[in-house]
């Protein structure tokens, strides 16, 4: 199981993460966007770390809708509402657990995942963080299926997103900033999926 334990572990790995990668994030919106990215991501998990202790002691739902809330005030841009989607949105299957077997996880993930499409309207191929997103809640549905461990579908759903990671850099933006470069958004790999296959990263690294 993931315990709750594990979802503030996971957390406070993504403050670590995208102050690790922060300059790296920059440099990839750089090319192709504003250059920002870095600095949202990273600013806003660090005002999640900063507020974790106020509520770690919460139901998953709790801590993740109040992520999520964290993020979509403190991120901005294009990212902030679409992270913050992501969590608000995974917090409401989950509300009142403690912990999550495949299944819950899958469908917290799979929400959340539903969410960002909500908001953000983009198509497969688009170029964007859902460019990930989806093959990592194809691999959790497969895994699931397949009656894999947790640890096993996170593994799985690691690879889907390195995957996912690299084909972005080939596709044309449709959405957001990248889209004004048009044909010249070819051939650099898309920040937010970048972002995305770091969370799921932090997030296999917390199960093992
Ligand atoms: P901004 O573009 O406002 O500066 P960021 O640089 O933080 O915001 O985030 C850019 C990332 O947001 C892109 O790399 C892309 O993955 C993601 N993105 C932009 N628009 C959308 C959308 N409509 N749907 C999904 N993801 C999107
Ligand atoms: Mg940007
Ligand atoms: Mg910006």
């Amino acid at each position: 199981a993931l315990t709750k334990q594990q979802i503030v572990a996971w957390l406070q790995r993504c403050g670590e993460v995208f102050q690790q990668q922060r300059d790296f994030l920059t440099g990839l919106d750089t090319e192709i966007g504003d250059g920002d990215h870095g600095l949202n991501m990273h600013r806003g998990f660090s005002k999640v770390v900063e507020k974790l202790p106020s509520f770690a002691d919460k139901d998953i739902g709790f801590i993740l809708k109040n992520t999520g809330m964290t993020l979509l005030s403190s991120v901005g841009g294009a990212s902030g509402p679409l992270f913050g989607s992501f969590f608000i949105r995974a917090a409401q299957s989950t509300a009142s657990l403690e912990s999550l077997e495949l299944p819950e996880l899958y469908r917290m993930i799979k929400d959340g995942v539903d969410g960002v499409t909500a908001r953000g309207k983009a198509e497969p191929g688009d170029k964007t963080m859902c460019d990930v997103w989806r093959p990592v809640v194809a691999a959790l549905e497969r895994a699931q299926g397949e009656g894999d461990t947790l640890a096993a579908a996170l593994d799985h759903a690691l690879a889907e997103a390195r995957r996912g990671v690299e084909e972005t850099v080939g596709m044309q933006a449709r959405k957001g900033r990248a889209s004004y470069l048009g044909e010249r958004s070819i051939g650099h790999q898309d920040p937010g999926a970048t972002s995305v296959m770091l969370m799921v990263e932090a997030l296999a690294a917390t199960v093992h």
